[in-house]
C-alpha cells in the first residue's frame, strides 16, 4: 500500500518526509522537487513548467500525467511514498487511476503557522532539503552546499501556493473520506520529533 502525504507547505515536510521513506522503505516520490529537476532540463517544456514554479501556480496536467506514468513503469513494484500530488480533483482523479492502492495522511497546520515557518526557509539546492529560518548555519551540514532562498518563496508565490491548497487540495480529504480511503490526521504544529512519533503510530499499523 502506497503513502500519500498530504500538508500545507512547512520547513519540516521534507525532514518528515526523508525520514519515513528511510526507516520504512519507501520510495519518495516527491512532485515540487521532480518538477523542479524537469525545469532545468534542456527539455522544450523545462521552460514553460519553470514559469508555472515561479508563480506558484500548478503546471498543466498533462505533464504531471505522464510523469506519474513514467514512475508507475519505473518503480511499481516499490511501496512509494507520495509528496505534492495531487493537488485538486482533477488531479486525484488522474492520480487514481495510475496509482489506486494507497491511504492518506494529513498533516494539520494552521494557515498563519505555515506562512510563519515558510518565512525565511532556506534550501541546499542540490538535494531540495529545507531549513527553518531559526537554523543558524549557512551551509548544509549533510552535502556542505552553500543554502540559498528557494527562487520560489517569493511572497506573490508563496500565497498563490497556501491559496490553491486551502481551495483545491483541502477538499480532496473530503472526497476520500467519502470513499471510504483511510485518511490519517496528524497535529503538525509540534516540533519535528513529535510529529514523527505521531506518524509512527499510524504507520505500525501496515
Ligand atoms: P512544492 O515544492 O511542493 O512547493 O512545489 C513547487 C511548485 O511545483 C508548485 O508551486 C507548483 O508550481 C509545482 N507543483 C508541485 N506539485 C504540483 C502538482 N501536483 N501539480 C502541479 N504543479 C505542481
Amino acid at each position: 500500500m502506497n503513502i500519500l502525504l498530504v500538508w500545507i507547505q512547512w520547513s519540516g515536510k521534507w525532514t518528515q518526509a526523508r525520514k519515513i521513506a528511510a526507516d520504512y522503505g519507501y520510495s519518495f516520490f516527491e512532485m515540487g522537487q521532480k518538477l523542479r529537476n524537469f525545469s532545468e532540463l534542456d527539455h522544450p517544456r523545462s521552460r514553460e513548467v519553470k514559469s508555472y514554479m515561479e508563480q506558484g501556480k500548478l503546471v498543466p496536467d498533462d505533464l504531471i500525467t505522464t510523469m506519474l506514468e513514467h514512475y508507475r513503469d519505473t518503480h511499481g513494484s516499490d511501496k512509494i511514498l507520495f509528496d505534492g500530488i495531487p493537488r485538486s480533483s482533477a488531479q486525484k482523479a488522474l492520480f487514481d487511476a495510475v496509482f489506486p492502492n494507497y491511504f492518506v495522511v494529513f498533516l494539520d497546520l494552521k494557515r498563519e503557522q505555515a506562512i510563519e515557518r515558510l518565512a525565511g526557509r532556506k534550501i541546499d539546492p542540490s538535494t531540495g532539503e529545507s531549513f527553518s529560518a531559526d537554523f543558524a548555519g549557512s551551509f548544509s551540514p549533510f552535502t556542505g552546499q552553500k543554502l540559498i532562498k528557494r527562487p520560489d518563496d517569493t511572497p506573490e508565490a508563496v500565497a498563490k501556493r497556501i491559496e490553491i491548497f486551502y481551495d483545491n487540495t483541502l477538499p480532496l480529504l473530503a472526497l476520500w473520506a467519502q470513499e471510504g480511503k483511510r485518511v490519517y490526521t496528524i497535529d503538525a504544529s509540534k516540533d519535528i520529533e513529535t510529529v514523527y512519533e505521531q506518524i509512527k503510530v499510524v504507520l505500525s499499523a501496515y
